[in-house]
């Protein structure tokens, strides 16, 4: 099925409409557990933003990425943007309870789109469990998917509208951490789904220069869009402003999805001063893995160097002390 798409270059306003429709994140989201086997728990938790935005969050203990998807309800068709990190379905049951979520029309459930803030296996291993489903579209996540799925043939410039019925979905492209990432804004609640692009925790850095001039171009559309709430794919801070470890499925304290629209302008200027490497701020860690890993090789490699020469040195002095004892 293909949607009528209007392919708005540059030519999106404010919310036409007036007032975003207000929303509650008054939740408290699954933490996991120390023990994931000696606490058995829903894989699945559902919220309601509003009547027409649900919020599902895949338990910890079910996968440690603990992914954030979003449902978004029009009048003629629905959006799920992430599919998560689970593709069997008696182990996370998505396709049911989101078919479950969605308003019915002639018996049959509204017509829904799987979408993706981009490619990584924990955002779209779960498009397997819509694969039975007839009026489920499941958009390709590569890059050449994405621009022609949503018209984005200037990529990475321009935007494009997603029609929803009597909802429309902003899509911005924002390259950086995945070649393929998006942003949705959605014009109803004036959310930003920002992916792993902005999130309360690690900010994985792929191509720095792409992360920084997406970043520019995301701050400069929505300077004059409403932003009521940032919500990205993951939280893997707690409130202390420590990072879980990675592949910790226990988020004890986790400290809110939501980040401020001021965290969006503030990432800028945070990746124009980014040492390469890994640096700190209030809302996100920036965190370049390659050169990491780069670095921790060179200093392996440094190290056996240094190791080779010492051993080189006492052969060579044994070797010295062993000549004069013959003399
Ligand atoms: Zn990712
Ligand atoms: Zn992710």
């Amino acid at each position: 099925m293909r949607i009528p798409l209007l392919a708005a270059l540059l030519a999106i306003g404010p919310q036409a409409a007036g007032q975003a429709v207000p929303g509650s994140l008054d939740v408290h989201w699954n933490a996991g557990a120390p023990d994931c086997e000696a606490a058995p728990q829903a894989p699945l938790q559902v919220h309601a933003y509003e009547p027409r935005t649900f919020i599902l969050r895949q338990s910890p203990c079910v996968h440690f990425e603990a992914n954030f998807l979003y449902l978004l309800i029009g009048s003629e068709r629905a959006l799920l943007i992430d599919s998560g990190a689970i593709a069997d379905p008696e182990r996370m049951p998505l396709a049911q309870r989101v078919l479950e979520l969605l308003p019915r029309r002639d018996g049959a459930p509204l017509p829904l789109i799987v979408a993706h803030s981009h490619g990584h296996r924990d955002h779209r291993a779960g498009d397997a469990l819509f694969a039975s489903h007839g009026a489920v579209e499941v958009v390709a996540a590569d890059l050449e998917g994405v621009k022609a799925f949503f018209g984005l043939d200037r990529w990475p410039d321009g935007v494009a509208r997603l029609d929803l019925g009597d909802r429309g979905v902003t899509v911005l492209p924002a390259p950086g951490h995945h070649p393929a990432q998006v942003l949705f804004h959605d014009e109803r609640t004036a959310l930003l789904f920002s992916g792993d692009f902005l999130l309360p925790g690690r900010l994985l850095i792929d191509d720095t220069a792409a992360y920084r001039a997406s970043a520019a171009r995301a701050a400069e559309f929505f300077r004059d869009h409403p932003v009521t709430h940032v919500l990205g794919g993951h939280v893997e801070l707690d409130l202390d402003g420590r990072l879980f470890p990675h592949g910790a499925q226990h988020h004890p304290r986790e400290r809110p999805l939501q980040l401020d629209k001021q965290a969006l302008l503030a990432l800028p200027a945070a990746l124009e001063t980014f040492n390469g490497f890994h640096a700190r701020h209030d809302d996100f860690v920036l965190v370049h893995p390659m050169h990491n890993l780069a670095a921790l090789a060179a200093a392996a490699v440094a190290a056996l160097a240094l190791v080779g020469w010492a051993l080189r040195r006492l052969w060579r002095r044994r070797r010295a002390v062993s000549a004069r004892g013959r003399d």
